[in-house]
């Protein structure tokens, strides 16, 4: 990969123990390779950087930068306390961008962020208490629970991992950092079924 593409992919930093932490761009790279904060990288070269020239040999020295970085230090408590910020991008793309009632598939603009349980009957804001609807599907079941409105969902709600979490927030997402990403997921998550279907 070359040229406008790598400086635009976003790169996977893991900690030390290769759990993921965020998506970073090249130039972040870049200062934590120079700050000495890279334990090792994986995946594959995107792209090569240039820099100062050695005044005593005149050679110029390179940097490449890898699609998985990892560096320094332990993020244990990070995966073991976080819950991950509840949001609707990455809500609907936990929910594969279909309506969790009529199932049928949407774009964004088109999905709302319903409550299980509504909110005016004591429902959460939480991961484990929102989907993905339609806006149809959500004028109709209004402020009922889905047995209320006799609704069905057709997944279960479930809060992501923080490495989840950082598949679902991905843009553009390489196949070695997918599967970098895939193995720190549950054995049992939701999101292992659907990267196997695409
Ligand atoms: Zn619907």
């Amino acid at each position: 990969m070359d040229g406008m593409n790598a400086i635009l992919q976003p790169i996977l930093r893991t900690d030390v123990s290769g759990m993921p932490i965020e998506w970073i761009y090249y130039q972040t790279a870049v200062k934590l390779y120079y700050t000495d904060q890279v334990a090792y990288t994986c995946g594959t070269r995107l792209l090569t950087v240039h820099g100062g020239t050695n005044a005593k040999t005149g050679t110029q020295s390179t940097l490449d930068i890898a699609s998985i970085v990892a560096t320094r230090g332990c993020n244990k408590k990070l995966h073991e306390n976080l819950v991950p910020g509840l949001n609707n991008p990455t809500l609907f793309r936990r929910d594969g961008h279909l309506c969790m009632y009529c199932g049928e598939s949407f774009d964004y603009k088109d999905l709302s962020r319903d409550h299980i349980i509504p909110v005016v009957q004591g429902g959460k804001d939480i991961w484990t208490n929102v989907v993905a609807s339609c806006k149809r599907c959500n004028n109709i079941k209004g402020g009922r629970t889905p047995e209320q409105a006799n609704m069905h969902l057709i997944a279960v709600p479930f809060q992501p991992t923080y490495a989840e979490y950082i598949y679902l927030k991905g843009k553009h997402i390489l196949g070695d950092q997918m599967a970098f990403l895939s193995a720190h997921f549950p054995r049992n998550s939701p999101l292992l079924d659907r990267m196997a279907k695409s």
